[in-house]
């Protein structure tokens, strides 16, 4: 149940219960204070809204569809509905934070961006925002990443971005992300820097939530016209850092008749020594400006997490969920790279879409849920699996 005088939303100083805050270096001060000081003003402007809205609808190709999906539901008696972020432009729900910071940094003035990535999907979202809006694109990715994301890599300069490796620590998204903030530091004046997930300081996890929270907006009147009835019982998301699962539980966190249910990556268990399941392994921490629960050492070293999915491979977890677990608002699954290849098997073969695998942990949750006949479950399905068709080949042996 949830407790009446608990929040769910950040407050003045940008905390989420004990999570949040800005841990910045005096540098990066003025930078953030500026976004902070506007990015409620810009996002409320009405010209503001209904260039988002528009760009949303005719560019990312929404709302995306609410579709009940009825072998899955027979299968698990009850009354599964996919949220099919999937279906967005350039295939997941990263394009519609993008968008909107995109718009944020053209009303501060800012004509270049900088950001970093990870698998490169946050990358390739930025690159083509960046496209669209005639800016210019620097993107920062661990020197290993680039070897290992090559296809992301050719799409970012395909679409006119700069990739610059960083070769720095463990060559990978930690570094990418400090040199991103380096490169901010010594570009104050002309550059935005678009973070791709609910983390870094405040305002951006509340700033990203806010953009993403268009898929539980529509998700509720989806539902009306589907079930009579705007919220579900259950609402699913896989979480790597938490967006598309901020942004599908965020019209929900104060609805009590809902439980937010949440996906992580255990990699191959909890307890194996490779797993990113931040919730089950983390400790309150700083990492990358803010207050959360982090994959750390005892002397406070952040640990490399493994996931099969890059885009859940994250030692840390936005400041919103850090909340969400430790309040018990949100319950967290722990998934293996086993089982959310058989989810992944599973909505292929029974629905016809083959889900990334970030979201194939979503459906590994069904067989734990227990949800009943006449219940409501929405699986937000938060993007497509093309990019991981190699590692489904491999693992699943489809060409043995
Ligand atoms: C990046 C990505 C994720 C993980 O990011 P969140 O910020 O946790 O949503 C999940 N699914 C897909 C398809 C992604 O590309």
């Amino acid at each position: 149940m949830i407790q009446e005088s608990l929040s769910f939303h950040v407050n003045e100083e940008g905390y989420y219960g004990d999570f949040g805050g800005a841990f910045i270096p005096e540098m990066l001060y003025p930078n953030v204070e500026e976004l902070r000081q506007n990015y409620l003003k810009i996002m409320s402007d009405p010209a503001f809204q209904a260039e988002f809205h528009a760009l949303l609808k005719d560019y990312v190709g929404r709302p995306t569809p609410l579709f009940k999906a009825e072998r899955l539901s027979a299968k698990y008696g009850t009354n599964i509905y996919l949220k099919r972020e999937d279906l967005c432009h350039t295939g997941a729900h990263k394009v519609n934070n993008t968008i909107g910071q995109i718009l944020v940094a053209k009303r501060l003035g800012k004509h270049k961006i900088v950001a970093e990535t990870g698998a490169g999907q946050h990358g390739v979202a930025t690159a083509t925002v960046c496209a669209l809006m005639g800016m210019e694109c620097i993107v920062y990715m661990g020197a290993i990443d680039i070897e290992r994301q090559a296809p992301n890599v050719a799409r970012m300069r395909m679409l006119g971005a700069e990739v610059v490796a960083a070769k720095s620590g463990s060559q990978t998204l930690k570094d990418a992300t400090n040199e991103a903030m380096r490169h901010w530091i010594n570009h104050p004046v002309d550059t935005h820097y678009i973070i791709g997930s609910v983390v870094g300081p405040h305002p951006y996890p509340d700033m990203v939530a806010k953009f993403q929270s268009v898929i539980s907006e529509e998700i509720k009147v989806q539902l009306m016209e589907k079930e009579g009835r705007d919220y579900p019982d259950y609402v699913i998301a896989c979480v790597g850092g938490g967006s598309n699962a901020a942004g599908a539980f965020y019209h929900y966190l104060d609805e009590p008749r809902t439980a937010l249910i949440a996906a992580e990556a255990a990699g191959q268990g909890v307890s194996t020594g490779h797993s990113a399941a931040t919730t089950f392994l983390g400790k309150p921490g700083v990492l990358h400006g803010s207050k959360s629960l982090l994959m750390q050492t005892e002397d406070g070293q952040v640990i490399e997490p493994y996931s099969i999915s890059a885009g859940l491979d994250y030692p840390g977890i936005g400041p919103m969920h850090a909340h969400l677990a430790t309040s018990g608002r949100a319950k967290f699954y722990d998934i293996t790279d086993e089982e959310a290849l058989e989810g992944a098997v599973e909505c292929s073969r029974l629905e016809g879409i083959i889900p990334a695998l970030e979201s194939a942990h979503a459906f590994a949750v069904l067989g734990k849920l227990g949800a009943g006949a006449d219940e409501v479950v929405v699986i937000n399905l938060s993007g497509r699996g093309d990019k991981d068709l190699a590692t489904y080949q491999k693992r699943l042996k489809l060409n043995d």
